[in-house]
């Protein structure tokens, strides 16, 4: 029976709604329920079906995620990501589990599939919360995680294409044709181009599951920017910017332009402000207007909206959820007593709006 069938039939819940912030009080409890980024839209079946038997709510979400994670033609996330300026898939992820109140991080990880499992073994196994590079490589295949070139063909070939029209005076020339470098999700924060002109990808997943007793998990999962520095750390594993978890109030991720959230710790800020009392919408817009707030000139177009994207996804403990973004068409994936769908975010500015670099 889930929550809101429990309330309505004067069972107690397991938690205490007055305690919860003000925001849209009238939605009756929606638990469980688990939101993610649109290309979890598999996972976020998976990682529902798995809460509603019982699972808890990061094994769940994990599970979500590793579908990506393991898929070669994802290449925003794992196996199959899109490479390093060097060629090299690095990998960053984070997870969050509300009720023992913990956390476990890995970025720049290399030849291991699922960084979100190695993230949690961090957290599981050790007395840190976050390693990175070769020690998070070392630590994982010490926990038994099993090395696997990453780089997949289609991927090799979108780095060979990207590298060959770098720069006309350099000695890289020809390439594979200009196809198949996109992904295959439906989140629309993936292909972007610079001011220079150059064409990057971004693509990420973030979950975050809350259980029918209200317990709350959320993990970030990616290969990152494609064609970053090596070393390059985005937002997905820093805890509090590309997801975080407080048991009493929500959960919060995010995908899209890393460097973006990281200053404005977008997850924590969307959490603390559902904490005060915004419903999850309405801490997602005023994120997103920080992070443009935060915004150096170079990245705004002469209208002073911003040339990236990014995503915010998040859910309240008692099932509100929402998914938010700067320019409208971006969609996000939702499952719970009806079903697993995608629903539009809802945005601060129309397409129109959008400034050309
Ligand atoms: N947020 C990720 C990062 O900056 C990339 C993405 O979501 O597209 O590494």
């Amino acid at each position: 029976m889930g929550a809101s069938a429990l309330a309505a039939a004067g069972v107690a819940l397991p938690f205490d709604l007055g305690a919860l912030p003000a925001g849209d009080r009238s939605a009756a409890p929606n638990i469980p329920i688990v939101v993610a980024s649109a290309n979890g839209i598999r996972g976020v079946a998976r990682a529902y079906d798995m809460i509603a038997k019982g699972a808890d709510p990061l094994d769940a979400a994990i599970a979500g995620v590793n579908i990506q994670e393991l898929d070669p033609d994802d290449q925003s996330v794992g196996l199959g990501g899109l490479p390093n300026e060097e060629g090299v898939v690095q990998l960053d992820a984070s997870v969050m589990h509300g009720p023992t109140r913990r956390a476990g991080a890995v970025a720049c990880l290399e030849d291991i599939a699922t960084p979100s499992l190695v993230a949690k073994a961090v957290m599981d196994y050790t007395d840190h919360v976050f390693l990175v590079g070769e020690g998070a490589k070392r630590f994982a295949l010490k926990m038994g995680f099993k090395p696997q070139e990453l780089l997949t063909e289609k991927s090799r070939q979108a780095w060979l294409r990207w590298r060959a029209n770098l720069n006309p005076g350099d000695a890289w020339i020809g390439g594979p044709p200009a196809e198949g470098a996109r992904t295959s999700s439906a989140n629309r924060d993936k292909v972007h181009v610079d001011a220079n002109g150059v064409e990057y990808t971004t693509g990420t997943i973030n979950m975050c599951a809350v259980d029918s007793r209200g317990d709350i998990g959320s993990v970030t999962t990616t290969s990152g920017m494609s064609w970053k520095i090596p070393g390059r750390v985005g937002d997905s594993p820093i805890i509090g910017a590309g997801q975080y978890c407080d048991n009493t109030v929500g959960a919060a991720g995010s995908t899209g332009r890393g460097e973006a959230n990281i200053k404005v710790c977008g997850a924590f800020l969307a959490v603390e402000l559902m904490r005060q009392g915004k419903s999850p919408e309405e801490a997602l817009h005023t994120v997103m207007e920080r992070v443009i707030a935060m915004t150096e000139k170079r990245l705004l177009g002469a209208n002073g909206r911003p040339l990236f994207d990014l995503t915010f996804y998040a859910v309240a403990k008692d099932g509100r959820y929402a998914g938010a973004c700067a320019y409208e068409g971006t969609q996000f994936a939702v499952a719970d007593a009806k079903g697993a769908r995608v629903e539009k975010c809802s945005f601060l500015f129309r397409e129109s709006e959008r400034p050309r670099a």
